[in-house]
């Protein structure tokens, strides 16, 4: 057998690094159909938030959600922990909103409504008012600290402290009353869980929106990386027409382009410029891409100062481009079986969780059987004692009467008329008896039936267990 001499090969030593250095991003700021769109959900959103803390509902606030108390305030809706179910309800909604507006278009959420985003927008507005437009904010930077340049910087932090924390004020102000809280800030009386989230809240706005921006969207969401789960070739996404714009070039306005072999892009990187993620979405669909619809503004800006037709770069579909399909081919595509599933299924979901709401007894009872064996008292009864839980979750004064069915002759022996003040509860016993031989021995099936006095359409029946002894 031949031996074969293993010789060693050099290996040659790359230096490569393992992450990609932070490149500072200027977006240039833009005007348009979108950036309309983005400003109008950052003002709808922000008043909801920043407003709907101060509003006031019968004398309490409106919107709060007192973990103290477990008790969930949304205008004249109260929730009490036996209404997780609605939270979850809530989850499923949301989650499959998602799926819906994701598989129609793509990361619209994120281009549009999300905080990082709405913050970051409202942090970069600032700070072009006070330091300039896109060119003087790269010029500032560049230059070496002066008083000009400090006095500017101070200001911009400033203001984006005062807001982040205005931020953190008004995220705890909806588990603290907000009044209550100003108050206490006011006084420097604030307790150590409220100074914790206010400063949590506000300085995690201050450094997501001031400072790592695009870096959020691109390396922390987690949204980013299984959206393309949810894309198919009929999603609608921020596209270039590179068959429409390439080969691009610059030239003179009046020449004919084509004569010259160019495409429409006229290769000016307003795109790139005005890209909050700092992506040329020319070289194809990228997973930092926020679909925000910045470089469609751009470009068809463009587009009219060159007399171009507009939409080089736009919305459309991978199937809409490739195929060439109009418009309405593409949305009848867009609009596809998957999508109406999801809408129809979200549809439901709503509607009965509306239904449910709407039909809400504002009334909520527990039964606990004593644990204690049955009494058999002198008259030859037997006797068992129940602790009964009752929770009105109306902003308003009950009085419930109580009653037992199941067995004949079964009675309640206490109290039977119950008054409970508005959105509160109380626990007593109940002590129910019943006369021998009516029930057999071993456990029997009894109701109670909780029934409000004034209003008959208020009423609860709870299950429980009557023991009866050998
Ligand atoms: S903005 Fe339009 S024309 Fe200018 S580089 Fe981008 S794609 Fe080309
Ligand atoms: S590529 Fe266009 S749509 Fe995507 S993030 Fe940048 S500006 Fe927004």
């Amino acid at each position: 057998m031949k031996i074969i001499p293993i010789v060693p090969v050099p290996i040659e030593e790359v230096d490569m690094a393992l992450f990609e250095e932070h490149r500072k991003i200027y977006p240039r700021s833009q005007k348009g159909w979108f950036s309309s769109w983005r400003w109008a959900l950052v003002f709808f959103t922000q008043i909801l938030f920043y407003g709907t803390a101060w509003l006031t509902w019968n004398d309490r606030q409106a919107v709060l959600f007192d973990l103290v108390t477990r008790k969930f305030y949304i205008f004249g809706l109260i929730l009490w922990p036996q209404d997780f179910i609605y939270l979850a309800v809530l989850l499923v909604i949301s989650a499959l909103s998602l799926f819906l507006f994701t598989a129609i278009a793509g990361r619209l959420f994120c281009g549009y409504a999300c905080p990082q985003t709405v913050y970051t927008e409202i942090f970069m507005w600032i700070e072009k008012k006070i330091e300039g437009e896109r060119n003087a904010r790269i010029k500032l930077d560049d230059s070496p600290m002066s008083f000009h340049k400090f006095s500017l910087k101070f200001t911009k932090h400033a203001i984006w402290l005062a807001l982040a924390l205005w931020t953190g004020f008004t995220f705890v102000g909806y588990f603290t009353p907000i009044r209550t809280l100003a108050e206490e800030v006011l006084s420097f009386t604030l307790g150590p869980w409220e100074v914790f989230w206010l400063l949590f809240y506000g300085f995690a706005t201050y450094g997501n929106a001031g400072f790592m921006r695009e870096q959020v969207c691109k390396y922390m969401c987690p949204y980013a990386r299984f959206q393309s789960a949810m894309f198919d070739k009929d999603t609608l996404i921020v596209t270039y027409d590179s068959e429409r714009g390439d080969p691009r070039g610059s030239r003179n306005k009046k020449v004919d382009f084509k004569a010259l072999g160019l495409g429409s892009c006229v290769d000016c990187d307003i795109c790139v410029q005005v890209c909050p993620t700092g992506i040329d979405i020319r070289n194809g669909l990228q997973y930092e891409c926020i679909a925000c619809g910045a470089c469609i503004d751009g470009c068809d800006q463009v587009m009219d100062k060159m007399g171009y037709e507009r939409g080089l770069i736009r919305y459309t579909t991978e199937h809409a481009l490739v195929r060439k399909l109009d418009n309405k081919s593409m949305w009848r595509r867009v609009f596809r079986l998957r999508t109406l599933i999801y809408g129809a299924i979200l549809s439901l979901i709503i509607l009965a969780a509306a239904l449910s709401l709407a039909y809400h007894v504002p009334l909520k009872v527990d039964v606990i059987r004593d644990r204690g064996m049955p009494k058999i008292t002198e008259s030859g009864s037997i006797e068992n004692v129940y602790r009964l839980q009752i929770m009105n979750t109306q902003e308003l004064a009950h009085t419930y009467q109580i009653s037992v069915k199941g067995i004949a002759g079964a009675m309640i022996v206490n109290q039977t008329d119950v008054d409970v003040k508005s959105a509160s509860a109380i626990t007593f016993p109940v002590r129910v008896r019943v006369p021998t031989g009516a029930a057999e021995v071993g456990s029997n099936r009894i109701r109670f039936v909780i029934r409000d006095l004034s209003d008959p359409k208020i009423s609860v029946t709870e299950k429980a267990v009557f023991l009866v002894p050998k």
